[in-house]
């Protein structure tokens, strides 16, 4: 069974409707959908925005579903001059901008007496998703790198200067991190994929108003053609 998480209705929306069979199930005020997408099971949920919320998603979606991989799809703001709007980023890792404990000496973004300062994504599953990426998104690049998340809408130039310099992201949303560090506790397989709907700059959310619609339509149909290709 494979979870599939995006923040919001929008980015969801297409691939709950190529779903058939569906039963919803309702849990902490998210329904969860769970039916068959492209020949496989799947639960497909709206998270709501934020670390917290898609936290909450992915414990869910393991303990009363039982999913053994989990794929987070939407959209981002790139930190990176040749990640452009429509652009999509694999992540690598995932790693939280808005975690400091630097007072303790700890390094931004590592949480205090957890092994490790990023969540490493699935290599199979990245791989897969780089794969139908080229096959249906033709248009567009596709990268392989670090998300980098926070609960905030990064839209101010030196925001994004000092997450990115810091961080080493590709791009920047607030969710990615949380579902990563879920499926680390709980060893389970995961990735993130986003699209990019600003630049995460000044002109981020007039950008993000123009492009989010195309951004989500690049996200769930990568989405949807990963699960006809999955074997897991
Ligand atoms: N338009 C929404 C708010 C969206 S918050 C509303 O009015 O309710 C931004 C969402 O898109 C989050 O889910 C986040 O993961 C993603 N996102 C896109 N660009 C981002 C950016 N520049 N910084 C942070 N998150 C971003």
């Amino acid at each position: 069974m494979l979870g599939i998480i995006g923040a919001m209705d929008e980015e969801v929306a297409k691939i709950k409707e190529h779903m058939t069979e569906t039963t919803i199930e309702k849990i902490a005020g998210m329904e969860f959908h769970k039916g068959i997408l492209e020949g496989k099971d799947v639960v497909t949920v709206r998270s709501g925005i934020g670390k917290v919320n898609a936290g909450i998603c992915t414990q869910i979606l393991i303990d009363h579903f039982g999913v053994n991989a989990v794929i987070n799809t939407g959209i981002a703001g790139s930190l990176r001059g040749d990640i452009k709007i429509g652009d999509i980023v694999l992540s690598t890792d995932t790693v939280q901008h808005d975690m400091d404990a630097s007072g303790f000496g700890y390094s931004y973004g590592q949480i205090p007496r957890l092994d490790t300062l990023s969540f490493p994504a699935d290599e199979k599953l990245i791989d897969l998703a780089e794969k139908c990426c080229r096959e249906v998104n033709p248009h567009i690049n596709v990268f392989r790198g670090r998300v980098v998340s926070g609960d905030q809408f990064v839209s101010e130039q030196t925001k994004k200067d000092t997450i990115a310099n810091i961080f080493e992201g590709f791009c920047t949303e607030m969710e990615g991190a949380a579902i990563g560090q879920v499926a680390y506790l709980n060893k389970i397989p995961y990735l993130v994929i986003r699209a990019i709907s600003d630049n995460a700059d000044d002109t981020a959310g007039i950008d993000y108003d123009t492009f989010e619609k195309q951004a989500i339509e690049n996200s769930a149909k990568l989405m949807i053609a990963m699960t006809a290709a999955y074997e897991g």
